[in-house]
C-alpha cells in the first residue's frame, strides 16, 4: 500500500485552478521529485501537501490515515524551505531543538537528538553559534537539521539549494542524497534544476499546468518521456527536436515511421559529425562549446535544421566548418503534430 497517496486533488486561486486533479501514490522511503517549468504549480502542490495551503478537492492519505483537514502541525511532516526561515537569535542548537522543546520532550532526549543530527550533517563545532555567523550552504544543514530532529514521517524539501551557489549546491546536493541513503526517510522534493532531479529522485514527477506530465525513474524519463514535452524538458542540453520534413533521410534512409507533420527528436549524443560529404545529413557548424569533458557542437543543416551533438571527445572543429551529419535512427523519438508520442 502507498504510504503517502494524492488522490484527485484540487486547488483553485480564485478562477485559477491551478491543481488539477491530480493522483500520486508515494512508497514508503521513496526520493520523490516535483519539476516542471515556473507557474507548474509544484509549489502549490508541496505546500497542500504540507497543510499550508487548503485542499479545494480530492482526498490526501497518509500511513493510512485520512489527513486531508490535519492542519499542517498535526500532518507529522517536516518542511525546509529555500529561505531556510531560521531564528537568527538562536544559536544552531536551539534552532535545531526548538520544536522538541515546545512539544515538551525530555531535555537530555533532545540533547541526544540534536547533538545525533549535528553530527549527520557535520556541524556540530557550530552549535554555540548563531546563524549570522554561518555560510549559506551551513544555514541550509541547520534547516535540515531541524526536520531531522523531528524525525518526521515524510520531509518535504521547496527548492532548498537555489539560494547557494553553483559549487555549493553540488556539494549539499550530493549531502542531502546521502542522508537520504542514510535516514530512508520518504522525501518529497521540489526543484527547477533538472540535474537535481535526475540524481536525486527514485522517481520524478514531472507536472505541467496543475498535471501530471509523466511519472518515472530520471532515465525512464531520459529515454522514453511520454511525450514532446517530457523529451525537451528533461535532459541537458534539450532533446534535439526537428520538424520530420527537415529530416527526409529518416524516412528516406532509415526507412522511420515518420508522421506526417510531426517532428523527431534525438538526443544530441546521437548526432555524430564526420567530414564533409559523408553522413546522411550535410550541415555547417554554428557554434563550438568546449566544456573539457565533454564538447557541444551547434550545427545547421542545409534543409535548416538545428542541431546539437554531444561528443566526449575534443574538437578542432570552427564555426563555418562544413560537416557531414550521422544519426543513431534507433534513438530516434517520433512526435506527431501534437508533440504526442507516435513511436514508443
Ligand atoms: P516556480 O517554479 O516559479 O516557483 P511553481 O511551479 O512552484 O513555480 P506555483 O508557485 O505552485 O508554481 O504556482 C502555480 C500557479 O498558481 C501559478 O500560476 C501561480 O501564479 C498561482 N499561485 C500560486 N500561489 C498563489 C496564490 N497564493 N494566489 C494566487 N495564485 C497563486
Amino acid at each position: 500500500m502507498a504510504y503517502l497517496e494524492l488522490k484527485g486533488i484540487e486547488k483553485f486561486f480564485g478562477d485559477l485552478r491551478a491543481i488539477k486533479g491530480i493522483d500520486l501514490a508515494i512508497n514508503p522511503g521513496e526520493f520523490i521529485v516535483f519539476v516542471g517549468p515556473s507557474g507548474c504549480g509544484k509549489s502549490t502542490l508541496l505546500r497542500l501537501i504540507a497543510g499550508l495551503e487548503h485542499i479545494d478537492g480530492g482526498r490526501l492519505m497518509l500511513d493510512g490515515r485520512d489527513i486531508t483537514d490535519l492542519p499542517s502541525s498535526k500532518r507529522d511532516l517536516a518542511m525546509v524551505f529555500q529561505s531556510y526561515a531560521l531564528y537568527p537569535h538562536m544559536s544552531v542548537f536551539e534552532n535545531m531543538s526548538f520544536a522538541l522543546k515546545l512539544a515538551g520532550v525530555d531535555p537530555s532526549v533532545i540533547k541526544d537528538k540534536v547533538e545525533r543530527a549535528a553530527k549527520i550533517l557535520n556541524l556540530t563545532q557550530y552549535l554555540d553559534r548563531t546563524p549570522k555567523a554561518l555560510s549559506g550552504g551551513q544555514r541550509q544543514r541547520v534547516a535540515i537539521g531541524r526536520a531531522i530532529v523531528r524525525a518526521p514521517k515524510v520531509f518535504l524539501f521547496d527548492e532548498p539549494l537555489s539560494n547557494l551557489d553553483a559549487a555549493l549546491r553540488g556539494q549539499t546536493r550530493v549531502e542531502i542524497a546521502k542522508l537520504h541513503r542514510d535516514l530512508g526517510a520518504t522525501t518529497i522534493y521540489v526543484t527547477h534544476d533538472q540535474v537535481e532531479a535526475m540524481t536525486l529522485a527514485d522517481r520524478v514527477v514531472v507536472l505541467r499546468d496543475g498535471v501530471i506530465e509523466q511519472v518515472g525513474t530520471p532515465l525512464e524519463l531520459y529515454d522514453k518521456p511520454a511525450n514532446q514535452f517530457v523529451a525537451q524538458f528533461i535532459g541537458t542540453p534539450q532533446m534535439n527536436v526537428v520538424a520530420a520534413d527537415k529530416l527526409p533521410q529518416l524516412e528516406a534512409v532509415y526507412g522511420l515511421p515518420v508522421p506526417a507533420g510531426g517532428f523527431v527528436g534525438l538526443r544530441p549524443e546521437y548526432v555524430t559529425l564526420k567530414t564533409a560529404g559523408s553522413g546522411v545529413v550535410q550541415g555547417t557548424v554554428e557554434l563550438v562549446e568546449a566544456l573539457g569533458a565533454e564538447t557541444l557542437i551547434y550545427v545547421a543543416t542545409d534543409r535548416g535544421a538545428q542541431l546539437v551533438s554531444r561528443q566526449s571527445t575534443r574538437t578542432n572543429l570552427r564555426a563555418g566548418d562544413s560537416v557531414g551529419v550521422d544519426i543513431d535512427a534507433d534513438a530516434a523519438h517520433l512526435f506527431d503534430a501534437q508533440g504526442r508520442i507516435s513511436r514508443p
